[in-house]
């Protein structure tokens, strides 16, 4: 049996695709050591896998919060944390001796880590591949892109430079992020994921990894009518949209529908005033539990939430609050499984008409529903978490013999 050691970010969006994984692991009866903040302990803990928290590296899921809006003020960060982490996960990854690292594909402290050591790697994906991708943006968004980058860019190239020096030219190869792997998994089907020459066949696209038995949540108590059942949120990171919050409320206000609104903790329940009958807010739902009553998913577009719509067969309204949440939703628009709204920089703005079209159309129109089942089917066969760990199993055979021979 081998030891693993898993290496993550605090953001749900990036851990949560990892825990079945990580319970299937320790099910087949390896050894796994998962590393991230404190706040995420529980969830990690419910795996079987042995906590251990990073020391204190400007690493929190309220930075990460505060910076998600922009991707280069993230790029930035995460290789800030990389130049005090990296010595910590080098250690780490020598007193161990594990068989195999697993990191997450921005945890570029783990991937250095792995290269020193010369040890086995497997990143994970919560997120489509858009390196390589033709024609994604248009200019102003580009434009717009490039704009947010310029202040950052100096912070990240001496950084950058910083790690080359105490780790050596080869471990901090462009791309940074994706951070790629030995083996590459990737938690959305194939036929999600937009063609590009970035995947060759380090590549295993493996669908939705979804346990609800492991996610922290306790059970909604909801009654259910003959109503359609709105879910909106705009996940855990890019949701202090205030404004949107409330005209959801103005919309659906005694209306004949049921809405359920997950705001997060960046906004509060009490400011959004009074809050009709037919709409129930909470800072956060067990979503799973949610999109199994759902006729409709008005999302900010995270590939967690769009993941989990489609295992459930729920058309979404994508209301994207930042670039790659964008893109996310033009795919979204694109296979058929939904309409993207809001579309455009500065994000997170919809007229109330807008919104109010979109949901009507996605709820009235069969045909989206028709398109989730062929992306739902498509994640089914994709073989989930447990085709995950079948991978890395192959991984660790292969390695063994290679170790073997030498
Ligand atoms: N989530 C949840 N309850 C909520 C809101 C979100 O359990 O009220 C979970 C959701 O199921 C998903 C994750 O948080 O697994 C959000 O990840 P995603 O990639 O969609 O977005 P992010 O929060 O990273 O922007």
């Amino acid at each position: 049996m081998a030891k693993i050691l898993i290496f993550n970010v605090p953001a749900y969006g990036h851990v949560n695709v990892t825990l079945p994984m990580t319970r299937e692991l320790i099910q087949r009866g390896h050894e796994v050591i998962y590393y991230c903040t404190e706040q995420f302990e529980p969830v990690i803990k419910k795996t079987g896998a042995t906590f251990r928290s990073y020391p204190e590296a400007g690493l929190s899921s309220q930075v990460i919060s505060k910076l998600a809006h922009n991707l280069a003020n993230i790029s930035a960060l995460l290789t800030n944390v990389s130049c005090i982490l990296t010595d910590f996960v080098i250690k780490e990854i020598q007193h161990e001796a594990p068989d195999l690292v697993i990191y997450d594909i921005i945890t570029l402290w783990a991937r250095i880590g792995a290269i020193v050591t010369n040890t086995p790697t497997v990143a994970t994906y919560s997120m489509m591949i858009l390196e390589g991708v033709d024609g994604l943006f248009d200019k102003r968004i580009l434009l717009g892109t490039i704009v947010d980058a310029i202040p950052n860019i100096p912070k990240l190239l001496w950084n950058r430079h910083k790690l080359a020096q105490a780790y050596g030219q080869d471990t901090v190869k462009f791309p940074l992020f994706p951070s790629r792997g030995d083996l590459n998994l990737v938690f959305l089907p194939r036929e999600f994921q937009m063609d590009t020459s970035f995947i060759d066949s380090s590549f295993c696209f493996v669908g939705a990894s979804i346990n609800p038995a492991l996610r922290d949540e306790p059970p909604l108590s909801l009654t259910t009518d003959n109503h359609p059942l709105i879910y909106i949120s705009l996940g855990t990171v890019n949701n202090d949209n205030l404004a949107f919050y409330q005209q959801v409320i103005n919309i659906f206000a005694d209306k004949p529908v049921k809405v359920i609104l997950s705001i997060g903790k960046q906004v509060q329940i009490d400011d959004l005033g009074v809050i009709p009958d037919n709409i129930h807010v909470f800072d956060s739902v067990p979503q799973l539990q949610v999109l199994n009553m759902a006729d409709v998913f008005v999302t900010h577009g995270g590939m967690n939430s769009i993941q989990e719509a489609i295992y459930f067969g729920v058309p979404m309204v994508v209301f994207p609050q930042q670039t790659e949440q964008l893109v996310n939703g033009r795919r979204i628009q694109e296979i058929g499984a939904g309409l993207v709204i809001g579309d455009h920089r500065p994000y997170g703005q919809v007229s109330i008409k807008t919104l109010q079209d979109a949901i009507e159309r996605v709820l009235s129109n069969a045909h989206f529903r028709e398109n989730i089942e062929l992306q739902r089917n498509a994640s089914q066969n994709s073989g989930g978490y447990r085709r995950a760990v079948d991978e890395i199993e192959e991984k660790l055979k292969i390695t063994k013999v290679k170790s073997s021979i030498r």
